[in-house]
């Protein structure tokens, strides 16, 4: 796949997302930023995520990536691409509703009835916790533990810096785990709010939500361990790829798009010294630069998009995608504020939201360090070639 073309029916269902979010989303953007003025969460909030999915659902976009038996449209990935593109137009943490974590599929009719089901449905949420105090990039350091006790498994630890961890209803949650054989590992398991974890809301630059999780003897039964004891492992890094590949880096380049179209409108229109911005040179090269590497990124992106859907290995492209397009953004962002002056630094405007919103993009789902790490692995032990295709 040298180069990514998308369909007729692809522009279309771009064409109505960006309506969506032109017509739902971008709309609420002062009220959301004079929430945040206020001190309240500068997200919307469940209720106001639940009626807005709604809304889409009666347009179709509901389940983009969940299979038809399950009520959803299961677009390949390269049309999840563009959808999370025209998302991330806006700074607010908004996703189409009909979707559940693929890990989630394929497993027991319990987890079917009892999780899979209701997350597809709306009714509950989950957090996905990994990283701990003592563990971000080194996830085989983290200290939580999962003791078997009869048929139960005994869960002490905590977990931080959890997106929505606070609002979940129950946590995917990572612990160090011994099988029947005596061998180490990490499991996975669906941990209920009801069973008595608590969590503590962190505060952050940007507008994210992300919490703490303590878990002090807390007790699951067995069937709720999500795959194989000593499998998490294997899981956690399925769902990451699928999140660097063509979820969060999609989203880095909707906004990036959106950024510049701003500082383009704005550099057309405000005169210094008797000319507009847009005739001064370097304003010219910020723009110019800005597109070129908008266009290297989303290049990025629809190749491990397209590598997914053909169903090959897409951990290196996915890498590349995230590393590339989460520092663009910033690097946008950074270039827009400037060309915007004071006005870019304002409270209540959407660049200096986005400015501190982008800044996390290049530290969650793995830090800029641990994509080229990963990279350069690759590289040096000859397992994928540099550039990636070709002979
Ligand atoms: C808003 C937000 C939401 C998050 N959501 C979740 C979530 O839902 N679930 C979850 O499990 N986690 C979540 N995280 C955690 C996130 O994945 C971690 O913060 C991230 O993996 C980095 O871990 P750390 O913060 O412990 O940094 P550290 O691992 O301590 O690293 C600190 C710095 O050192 C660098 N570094 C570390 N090791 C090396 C090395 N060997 N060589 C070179 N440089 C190195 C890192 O790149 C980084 O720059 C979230 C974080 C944030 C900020």
């Amino acid at each position: 796949m040298i180069d990514f073309v998308p369909t007729d029916e692809q522009l279309e269902i771009q064409r109505s997302v960006r309506s969506f979010v032109r017509k739902e989303l971008v709309p609420m953007e002062d009220e959301l930023l004079r929430r945040e003025q206020r001190g309240e969460p500068g997200q919307p909030g469940r209720e106001e995520i639940s009626a807005l999915q709604q809304k889409a659902k009666r347009s179709g976009m509901w389940g983009i990536n969940t299979p038809e038996e399950y009520g959803g449209v299961n677009l390949p990935a390269t049309t999840q691409a563009l959808i999370n593109e025209e998302i991330g137009r806006t700074p607010w943490d908004f996703r189409f509703g009909g979707s559940a974590p693929e890990i989630l599929y394929g497993r027991t009719e319990f987890i079917e009835e009892s999780y899979l089901k209701p997350t597809i449905e709306g009714e509950r949420r989950f957090c996905f916790g990994l990283t701990e105090s003592s563990s971000g990039s080194d996830p085989r350091a983290m200290r939580s533990t999962a003791a078997k006790r009869g048929s139960d498994w005994v869960i002490n630890g905590e977990k931080t810096w959890i997106t929505n961890g606070e609002l979940s209803d129950y946590c995917i949650l990572m612990a160090k785990t011994i099988n029947d054989d005596g061998e180490q590992g990490v499991t996975a398991f669906l941990v209920d709010r009801d069973t008595g974890w608590k969590s503590a809301r962190i505060g952050l630059m940007g507008s994210h939500h992300a919490s703490s999780l303590y878990f002090d003897n807390v007790i699951v039964p067995e069937r709720n361990i999500l795959g194989e004891v000593n499998g998490g492992f294997t899981l956690a890094l399925g769902a990451i790829t699928q999140s660097r590949a063509y979820e969060v880096s999609a989203r880095n380049i909707g906004a990036s798009k959106r950024l510049l179209e701003m500082a383009i409108g704005y550099a057309n229109e405000r005169v210094t010294f008797g000319r507009p911005l847009a005739t001064r040179e370097n304003i010219q090269w910020m723009i110019a630069d800005s597109d070129v590497e908008i266009r290297a990124a989303q290049g990025l992106v629809m190749r491990a998009a397209a590598k997914a859907d053909a169903g090959d290995d897409y951990r290196i492209e996915a890498c590349s995608a995230k590393l590339f397009a989460s520092r663009i953004a910033n690097q946008v962002v950074d270039r827009v504020m400037q060309i915007h002056g004071a006005l870019g630094y304002a409270k209540g405007f959407v660049v200096e939201r986005y400015y501190r919103d982008l800044r996390v993009e290049r530290i969650y789902e793995g830090t800029d360090e641990m994509q080229l790490s990963t990279i350069a692995r690759a590289l040096l032990s000859g397992k994928v070639k540099p550039g990636g295709f070709g002979i």
